[in-house]
């Protein structure tokens, strides 16, 4: 027996937390009989579940490696109207979200998924991920500047943990220059963040790198599936 919240976010309708509301607000039905209070366990392969009417099925678990452009919300709705990811991904049948975001601003890997739980653990800040980004800075920030970022910055909702950040590329001609910068928190904005505490203007921002994927053979705008082998490494 499982927690119909869980098996709701297994079966891809939404993330757990979301599924809860979807409970609490009388959506969902057990066995024909509507469950409106959490900590109810149900049996996925026997009760007849089913959301708004409609039965669940348990989709096949997918996980998509988007290299997001820089002008797309990590959403799967806008009520402003503007470009999401899933615009990109309508080859991909099942319903997937993304697994943590990049600001519409952002560019480079973003993962998808239908699988609630992978996307739990991959968010979560134990399991300590580690996500690298390419940040273009206006003029070439000092030493001592990477060695604060290094360290870790004091930031409103507490300080940075270590992170590593080198020189990537450097470009006098254009006054600017490449920063690599590995994190495994995920802070709202943190890069940003951290750049901005210490005046340094961020001009572009890219993830290059999440554990051990990267963008290799995805161009931007473009998909590809994880293999399971992938998936494994990565929990
Ligand atoms: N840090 C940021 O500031 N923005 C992102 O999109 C990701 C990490």
């Amino acid at each position: 027996m499982e927690r119909l919240q869980k098996v709701l976010a297994n079966a891809g309708i939404a993330s757990r937390r979301k599924s809860e509301e979807i409970i609490l607000a009388g959506r969902v039905e057990v066995n024909e009989k509507i469950i409106n209070t959490l900590g109810v366990k149900v049996n996925p392969d026997e009760d007849i579940i089913k959301v708004d009417g409609r039965p669940i099925k348990s989709e096949s678990k997918i996980y998509v490696l988007f290299h997001k452009p820089k002008g797309v919300i990590s959403s799967v709705k806008d009520p402003q109207g503007r470009q999401i990811v899933t615009d990109y991904l309508k080859k991909v049948k099942q319903r997937v979200y993304p697994v943590g975001r990049l600001d519409y601003d952002t560019e480079g890997l973003l993962l998808l998924t239908n699988d609630g739980e992978f996307s739990n653990l991959m968010t979560h800040p134990k399991h300590h991920i580690e996500k690298t980004y390419f940040v273009t800075v206006k003029g070439v920030p000092h030493g001592s500047q990477l060695d604060r970022l290094k360290e870790g910055i004091e930031l409103d909702d507490g300080k940075t943990a270590p992170a590593e950040v080198e020189y990537h590329d450097v470009n006098p001609d254009k006054n600017e220059s490449v920063i690599s910068i590995t994190i495994h928190e995920g802070k709202n904005r943190q890069v940003r963040r951290m750049f901005e505490a210490l005046s340094i203007q961020v001009k572009r921002l890219k993830r290059v790198q999440f554990g051990f994927l990267n963008l290799q053979g995805v161009s931007r705008g473009k998909f590809r599936y994880l293999q399971t082998s992938e998936v494994k490494e990565l929990k």
